[in-house]
């Protein structure tokens, strides 16, 4: 039996190393001859836009699915006609626009920060005077990790901004002063089980995901509870098929949903060695209709981002209780080359773990002293 992946990048690859040991074969379609999964599957060099390359991409496939949500929702819907495509493409084109996403989260009565949105430069400022200051101008397409965002704190940087921005329509949102940011995952099979891992607690820099802690530190319940209901909205609502990802902003006690993702997503990496079983293969299980695995913590996990440099494997190993994922791509600065997850019995264990890392791992990028503050005042 072998799946399509749309996207071959480190979480295509992923879900290969997952997919072997249920027996499955994946064929990928991805536009770089570097794409990283060419070590380990077929993989198909073409544009997603070429349907002759698609059409020949989808022979024999039981089912296409996808691990990188700028796929052309056109693409998504040329493969439907052809093989069953999860999740549904509607999923897709809904997350790959942030005004789409907060308007389905506002019908679904799910929270978000206050937004309107900007279509021309010239309706910034009607945007502004609704929204106030400080607030965060993105594309509404085509932006991820941080890119195509700008924060305006001042008239100044209106008037800056407004100078500058690109022809494209645009969303402006309330700058929320949040606590912390976390992250759900969520699974749907086609016949609608559903199973959902906890909040997991994410540290940024420069928009990019750098450190996750898995479960979230001090989750009080209803914030679980919320977020697992935000998720089956959306499910629901969508009729999805897959692992899904939000991610919130915690403010003032309440949960504010900021984005999603229609695929497996970096925060929930620690599910490899963390969970009972990974995303990876709950994804795969999922869009095969089979029955999903237990979403449960196996233990207490961190999660740190290689990006752009990889620390000496000797030395992450000599400390306990580390697992390390390279992904083989080349070294390029912002480039995610890899990751590492730590799993311990107690967060307290975890900790010692963390501090026990050599010091490529104590730069201030990785945000493990923050995060290691912040987790600490945030159990005391
Ligand atoms: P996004 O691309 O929407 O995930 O944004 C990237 C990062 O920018 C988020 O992870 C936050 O750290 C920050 N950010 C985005 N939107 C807001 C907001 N409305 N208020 C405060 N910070 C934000």
């Amino acid at each position: 039996m072998t799946i399509g992946i749309l996207g071959g990048g480190q979480l295509g690859y992923m879900l290969a190393l997952a997919g072997y040991p249920l027996g499955l074969h994946f064929r990928f379609l991805d536009p770089s001859p570097e794409a990283p999964v060419g070590r380990i599957a077929q993989r198909v060099t073409a544009d997603f836009s070429d349907q002759a390359a698609l059409e020949k991409f989808s022979s024999g496939l039981e089912l296409v699915t996808y691990e990188f949500e700028n796929v052309p929702v056109e693409a998504a819907e040329f493969l439907a006609a052809r093989v069953p495509v999860y999740p549904p493409p509607v999923a897709l084109e809904t997350a790959q626009d942030r005004l789409k996403e907060k308007q389905l989260f506002q019908k679904l009565g799910i929270a978000t920060t206050e937004f309107a949105p900007v279509s021309k430069p010239n309706e910034l400022d009607a945007a502004v005077k609704k929204i106030g200051l400080p607030a965060v101008l993105k594309t509404c397409r085509m932006g991820y990790d941080g890119k195509g965002q700008w924060i305006l704190r001042t008239a100044e940087d209106v008037a800056k901004a407004k100078s500058e921005l690109p022809a494209v329509p645009l969303i402006l949102e309330r700058f929320v002063p949040f606590a912390r940011e976390l992250s759900i995952l969520a699974v749907r099979s086609s016949d609608g089980e559903t199973a959902i891992y906890p909040l997991v607690e994410n540290h940024h820099r420069g928009g990019i995901l750098r450190l996750s802690l898995a479960p979230a530190p001090r989750l009080e319940p209803p914030i679980q509870r919320a977020a697992e209901n935000a998720a089956r909205q959306v499910l629901e609502s969508l009729k999805y098929v897959g692992v899904l990802a939000i991610e919130f902003f915690e403010h003032d006690g309440r949960l504010l949903a900021n984005e999603m993702a229609p695929r497996v997503h970096n925060s929930g990496h620690w599910t490899i060695e963390g969970a009972v079983t990974s995303q990876f293969e709950n994804h795969l299980r999922a869009v095969l209709g089979l029955p999903l695995g237990s979403t449960g913590p196996a233990g207490h996990c961190a999660m740190l981002n290689l990006i752009g440099e990889l620390p000496e494997s000797a030395e992450v190993f000599a400390v306990p209780d580390t697992h390390l994922h390279l992904y083989g791509k080349s070294p390029r600065p912002g480039r995610k080359l890899g990751h590492v997850t730590l799993r311990a019995a107690s967060p307290e264990r975890l900790a010692l773990r963390l501090s026990e890392l050599p010091a490529f791992f104590h730069r201030p990028d990785f945000c493990l002293d923050s995060a290691l503050t912040h987790s600490a005042s945030l159990r005391a």
